[in-house]
């Protein structure tokens, strides 16, 4: 067995890096009490000025709230069809549109109530990348498979072994796969599908490397925040999210289990 998944097997986490199962339940709900205040929202964006509208011509308030009636069933709508495709766990429907409201739209805000709620930012974020992951999954079932050469592999730098004194971020190649961290098997993993495997040093790298290759699809490994902040960046390009594991906590020598970055891209290529 390789340090990597021993470790995976004995980690127990920090404190600060304990991971929280997705709990899709408490999202979907945060995300219907989101709609509804967006409904509220509307409404009162009616009324308020309603009563100056019907000075200027006597349809106009009629006309307004015919709109913010459209614009309230398209949000209801859609936190419906996300709540019951997410039922039981399990995104069952996808469509564009409803990747476009989730990212863009219900994120930010139920992030914002999820503080006022005290509920913790990291399992908003988790069920958020599960969820993405699974559309992204179905989208790519409507769309067939992915050519490897078109994906690439994203992994934080602070997944290499914290005293290792080899380049990498440059050049993944460098790497002699020496066995202290998981960059070796990962390159090795890249090689076999024939995949890009890129290193990055932050998120302005990540960026800038997406932008230069231009990928269909990406594999991205990091801690929740920045996977969550790359979704949200990176929107509409398909990206499936694999959490890191942080056994020294934050940012020092994290690791990933390889076999969830296989079955990443084999659900995009296969
Ligand atoms: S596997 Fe590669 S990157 Fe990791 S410690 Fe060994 S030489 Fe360095």
């Amino acid at each position: 067995m390789s340090k990597a998944v021993k470790k995976e097997v004995n980690w127990e986490g920090s404190p600060t890096s304990k991971g929280y199962s997705p709990g899709l339940a408490g999202f979907v709900w945060l995300m219907v009490l989101t709609a509804l205040a967006i409904l509220a929202a509307g409404f009162f964006f009616w009324y308020i000025p309603t009563r100056g509208l019907g000075n200027i011509h006597p349809a106009l308030p009629y006309v307004f709230g015919a709109v913010v009636l459209v614009l309230g069933a398209f949000v209801l709508g859609g936190a419906l069809l996300l709540a019951l495709a997410a039922r039981g766990g399990r995104i069952t429907y996808y469509s564009p549109w409803l990747r476009w409201m989730l990212v863009k739209l219900f994120l930010p805000i139920m992030v914002l109530f999820g503080g006022v709620l005290k509920m913790p930012k990291i399992k908003i974020e988790r069920a958020f990348i599960e969820i993405n992951n699974q559309m992204v999954r179905l989208m790519k079932k409507k769309r067939g498979a992915m050519k490897p050469e078109k994906l690439l592999i994203l992994m934080p730098h602070c997944i290499q072994f914290d005293d290792c004194a080899i380049k990498v971020t440059r050049n993944v190649k460098n790497c002699a796969g020496c066995g202290r961290c998981e960059i070796g098997e990962l390159l090795t993993l890249a090689n076999e599908f024939g995949i890009t495997l890129y290193i990055s040093t932050g998120g302005t790298s990540a960026r800038r490397k997406v932008v230069e290759h231009r990928p269909d699809a990406v594999v991205a490994v990091a801690c929740e925040r920045d996977l969550t902040s790359g979704l949200q960046d990176s929107y509409p390009l398909p990206v499936i999210g694999v959490v890191n594991i942080r056994p020294q906590g934050y940012c020092l020598d994290t690791t990933v289990a390889l076999k969830e970055v296989r079955q990443a891209i084999l659900d995009l290529v296969a």
